[in-house]
């Protein structure tokens, strides 16, 4: 028995593992066997709709055991935490594992640049948990906000800043703003709409690298007008609990710092042997095979493939490559000669909150409302599965006629004002008052 292992149920991982089963279907020789921390996939470019309480997130995942359907591969929900390429033999939470082939599909985690401050004092924005956690922590502050006499405070409370002017920093920005100014100073009566303030902050001189410079400066112009305080050529030099420090002088108060601002290869593709570039993504030959180890195959955020080295961090990027991977594992068992991946770009789309978008295919670029509607069905069309397509739609549909929700679920774990106001009330309950 062959067993060919893929790490990771993202785009990339659970396209290759459709691929593989459709390639060894009538092989009962091989397992095919995909392990991943999560047991579902997670549907990102609707994940700034989280944070704004327009889309449910039941609606954007979907489980793997739903998608395998009548599929025979198995899925096992373990983490994997290092690999021995000369045994071929991975480490998991729960034991070890010999693989005959491995495609390794891990994403990536957030970047700090060594900037002190990051891990501790800012919010990441990768996972679904991430997004559900800054949902609750933004309108936490809303409800601590809304009885907070003291002015500076109140605002500071209220200052919400993203580092990373990328389509995800950018995206998720103006869900916010739709979200704080159409929904929540209209709900909170104690907290002025002056006192709102959201901020972008990008250290190159423009925002949406990677789009066409014409769209990008439209998009900036849309920020403005929107109220959006765009900073370019703002670099971040410390990250501090009460804010943002810039270029080393400048300080911005903010109780919320979201970074947005970089990717870096999973630890565990850092530690595969060969060549990684700069942001320690292992570099692969075009047929996606890591050097001097052609059984293991790295795909997506976790690869850089030699001529496509300059490729965007994208879920086409993820699914076309991992389609491969799949593919080259059977051509290789078969004795066939293997794929090459070769970039070509599909197109850029962001949304800049409701009922605006841009949009860049090939040489058409186009931005407004119809742009919007184009983002709308192309995301709705590529969700997994009729039922999430269904909850999205109704989800977006609702979001026409009624307020978002705003009810915190779980009780923020990091949130001082809630510790301080824990602390006055024991303070309060051991000293009683004389009389
Ligand atoms: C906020 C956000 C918004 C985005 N928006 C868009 C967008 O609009 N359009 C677009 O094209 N792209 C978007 N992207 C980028 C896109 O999501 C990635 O390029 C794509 O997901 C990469 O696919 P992947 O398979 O390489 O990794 P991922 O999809 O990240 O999958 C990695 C998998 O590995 C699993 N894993 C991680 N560590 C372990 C471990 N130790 N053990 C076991 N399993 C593990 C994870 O749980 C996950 O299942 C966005 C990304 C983010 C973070």
């Amino acid at each position: 028995m062959k067993r060919i292992v893929v790490l990771g149920s993202g785009f990339g991982g659970m396209h290759a593992t459709i691929q593989l089963e459709r390639q060894f279907r009538r092989d009962p020789e091989t397992e095919i066997l995909l392990i991943s921390d999560q047991n579902y996939i997670l549907f990102t470019p609707l994940l700034p709709q989280i944070v704004s309480s327009y889309t449910n997130p039941r609606h954007i995942v979907q489980p793997v055991r739903d998608l395998r359907g009548r599929k025979r591969f198995r899925f096992r929900r373990d983490t994997v935490r290092s690999v021995d390429v000369g045994r071929r033999e991975l480490t998991l939470g729960s034991g070890t594992l010999e693989y005959d082939s491995l495609i390794v599909a891990l994403g990536g985690r957030s970047e700090t640049f060594g900037i002190p401050g990051v891990r501790e004092n800012t919010w990441d924005y990768k996972t679904l948990e991430d997004a559900v956690a800054l949902r609750e922590h933004v309108l936490d502050l809303c409800e601590h906000a809304d009885h907070t006499a003291d002015v500076e405070l109140r605002r500071a409370m209220l200052t919400f800043v993203v580092v990373g002017g990328g389509y995800t920093g950018v995206e998720l920005i103006c869900e916010l703003r739709d979200f704080l100014f159409d929904n929540v100073a209209k709900r909170y009566r104690g907290i002025p709409r002056e006192d709102l303030r959201l901020v972008l902050i990008e250290a190159t001189p423009q925002i949406l690298g990677g789009i066409a410079p014409q769209l990008a400066q439209h998009s900036r112009k849309r920020l403005d007008r929107g109220g959006i305080e765009v900073r370019t050529s703002a670099r971040v030099t410390r990250c501090l609990p009460e804010g943002v420090e810039i270029g080393g002088q400048e300080l911005i108060s903010s109780e919320t710092l979201i970074w947005a601002a970089g990717v870096r290869a999973h630890p565990f593709v850092e530690s595969l042997p060969g060549p990684h570039d700069r942001i320690g993504r292992a570099v692969v030959s075009n047929t996606l095979q890591l050097e001097g180890h052609p059984e293991i195959f790295v795909v997506g955020d976790s690869a850089a493939a030699l001529d496509a080295m300059g490729a965007p961090r994208v879920a086409p990027v993820a699914i076309e490559q991992g389609r491969i991977a799949g593919r080259n594992v059977a051509h290789a068992a078969r004795g066939e000669p293997l794929e090459s991946y070769e970039y070509k770009s599909k197109g850029m789309l962001v949304s800049l909150g409701m009922n605006y978008a841009v949009v860049q295919i090939g040489p058409i670029k186009f931005s407004g409302y119809f742009a919007w509607l184009f983002w709308n069905a192309l995301h709705l069309y590529l969700l997994v599965g009729l039922q999430k397509q269904l909850q999205v739609a109704t989800d977006w549909l609702l979001g026409f006629f009624f307020p978002r929700d705003a009810s915190i679920i779980r009780r923020p774990e990091r949130c001082r004002f809630c510790e301080l106001e824990s602390a006055k009330a024991n303070a309060a309950v051991e000293t009683p008052t004389a009389g």
